[in-house]
């Protein structure tokens, strides 16, 4: 199998220091979902994407899905993606964030196709400003794609910076359809979702200051809930 040590690898949340950073570990953290050890499941359970076999969805005409086991090429790279890396700037900022966070954090890794890795520069954090969603764990920064600085992406020449790009537009895209999700703002610009799903850019002359700030980062914000 294809399993093994790339499991170990993939599903350890590790911090930039090389510390291991899991979410869930943190005796601090034990108030965000009862249940303690419990929580670390849903890592694991959803760490691999399950892709299409038994829905129907394989092509190729192979008939009764349900009985293949593991070995379908799927037409498709996201039906079989590896889940994202996720590293931690600073591993104690893993601590703390809200179950919807972690969820979208968790749908990002699964679901976002050609994000090899992203380093959290900032999440759960002591209160920049008043009503900073960071501080209530709602949000999280992503300062590299795939290795590659945030500020520097979109005219980067460095090797997968193509890659890189296209993982930064899928990550866009994901941020507007996932439901948790409901604000993300980076160098190209950043929008708004209300409770019904509908996105409104962030004005760049009106919301100049806001934009400004996020030239070397990618902003995800979750709702309250
Ligand atoms: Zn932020």
């Amino acid at each position: 199998m294809e399993t093994g040590s790339a499991d170990k690898r993939i599903w350890t949340w590790v911090s930039e220091d090389g510390k291991h950073a899991a979410a869930g570990m943190c005796p601090g953290s034990a108030g965000t979902k009862p249940g303690g050890g419990g929580e670390e499941q849903p890592y694991d359970d959803h760490g691999r994407y399950l892709g299409t076999v038994g829905q129907g969805g394989v092509s190729g005409g192979i008939s009764g899905g349900s009985e293949v086991r593991g070995k379908v090429t799927k037409p498709k790279e996201e039906a079989q993606k590896v889940p994202t890396t996720v590293i931690w700037k600073n591993a104690e900022e893993a601590h703390g964030l809200k179950p919807q966070m972690q969820d979208a954090v968790q749908s990002m890794r699964r679901d976002v196709s050609k994000l090899d890795s992203v380093l959290i520069s900032s999440g759960r954090r002591e209160p920049l400003g008043a009503g900073d969603p960071h501080a209530e764990g709602r949000a999280v920064d992503l300062g590299r794609i795939n290795g590659i600085p945030v500020a520097g992406l979109e005219t980067s020449t460095a090797p997968g910076a193509d890659r890189a790009r296209e993982a930064a537009r899928n990550l866009g895209d994901w941020a507007k359809e996932n439901p948790d999700v409901n604000q993300f703002i980076g160098p190209k610009g950043g929008w708004n979702k209300d409770g019904k799903g509908n996105i409104t850019p962030l004005a760049p002359a009106k919301q100049k200051v806001l934009l400004d700030g996020h030239k070397d980062h990618i902003h995800i914000n979750v709702f309250r809930k």
